[in-house]
């Protein structure tokens, strides 16, 4: 296993973590434990970061690692959040540190995170006077959190603005082979400033492996499969501390432990490379984030724009409908629904042209 210091914090972390979102329910509705072995299998292998959060997993993730951490003598780094939709003042937050402080078994948690900053409003909500980050200082002071993140969905610049504010010690971002030009900008600032990077979403939503022939330019050895090279692409940053990959499986697990031996740095050169090869239309696919899915006249949004990936990567429209009624009994008239109010666009991760696509699709 590869180990790199997480910023300025003085941890050294596992380039590898474990991102505890994709449990499989078949397997946590009988028990938490077959889920929570995979926890410990993972420790055991060298990852030393966790990562989860309140929700995921209909809200067993942190009790599954709360579990697997109960059973080790030495514990890994734990990583959890609180956004605005968990609470949205300091004694709201505090409740929720609380709660994962419990589920997790724990006495304290090393990276807490205020969650899903998705635009420069969302990180003055939650840090305005008496707001979530008041909350999180306060566990701080206390010694129940020891490093204070944010995990953000916006675009480089963005996240500039936010690490250049002097609040938080590490920032949690999506970045992958395919949206990498999109948030350089913010990984470059965090470097600049000493703040560790962690990277969720390494695969792009599982759209990298999906598309494999469309992305063996991302492969530097010809042993290697494209999900492994889309890792190793991330392992070889600098700047990059940790990479998550949402982990749900024995195999899984070892494919990614085994990709962060012989990592190769990655230059300047090779990502002006590869924005070259992934050209505008690889760039600006949907990574299924899930982001959007609030659409107040049920437009099921990740779904189209999911399906109109196919038609991206094909070039043929009839794709889209192929993709949307095999994988989710829908039709391209389900985006007939759409009345253009604006909502979805500013949540899209990946900053979407969605109503003009819903458009092209109906
Ligand atoms: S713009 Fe269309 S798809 Fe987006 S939230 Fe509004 S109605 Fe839904
Ligand atoms: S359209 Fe944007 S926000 Fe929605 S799932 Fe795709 S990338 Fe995520």
């Amino acid at each position: 296993m590869l180990y790199k210091q997480l910023g300025n914090t003085g941890k050294r972390v596992s380039a590898i973590g474990f991102g505890a979102m994709r449990f499989k329910k078949e397997e946590y509705s009988k028990s938490l434990d077959i889920c929570a072995e995979l926890v410990v299998k993972a420790c055991e292998l060298g990852v030393n970061y966790v990562d989860t959060a309140p929700g995921y997993c209909d809200g067993m993730s942190e009790k599954i690692v709360g579990r697997a951490v109960a059973q080790m003598k030495e514990k890994p780094y734990l990583s959890t959040k609180c956004g605005l939709w968990n609470a949205t003042d300091a004694s709201g937050t505090r409740r929720i540190i609380e709660s994962s402080l419990k589920n997790l078994q724990s006495e304290k948690i090393t990276v807490y995170n205020m969650w899903s900053l998705k635009s420069l409003d969302d990180y003055r909500q939650m840090t305005r006077k008496g707001g979530n980050y008041d909350g999180i200082l306060k566990a701080k002071e206390e010694g129940l959190i020891e490093h204070i993140c944010c995990t953000a969905h916006a675009d480089g610049e963005t996240i500039r603005t936010i690490v250049g504010d002097g609040k938080v010690e590490v920032v949690t971002l999506g970045y992958n082979a395919l949206n990498f030009a999109y948030r350089r900008e913010g990984v470059k600032a965090c470097r600049e400033k000493g703040l560790g990077v962690v990277v969720m979403n390494p695969l792009g939503g599982g759209v990298i492996p999906r598309y494999a022939d469309k992305f063996s330019f991302i492969k530097t050895r010809p042993d290697e499969s494209v999900a492994t090279a889309a890792l190793r692409f991330l392992l070889g940053h600098e700047e990059i501390s940790v990479t998550l990959p949402g982990i749900s499986g024995v195999r899984e697990l070892e494919e990614c432990v085994a990709a962060a031996d012989n990592v190769t740095p990655v230059t300047e050169e090779r990502l002006a490379e590869m924005s070259k090869l992934l050209g505008a239309e690889l760039n600006t696919l949907c990574t299924g984030c899930r982001y959007c899915d609030e659409c107040p006249s049920g437009v099921p949004i990740p779904q189209l724009m999911e399906a109109y990936n196919s038609y991206l990567l094909s070039g043929e429209k009839k794709a889209i409908k192929e993709r949307l009624g095999m994988h989710w009994s829908l039709s391209p008239k389900d985006a007939a629904a759409c009345t253009a109010c604006g909502q979805c666009e500013p949540l899209c991760t990946q900053k979407l042209p969605i109503i003009k696509r819903l458009g092209e699709i109906r």
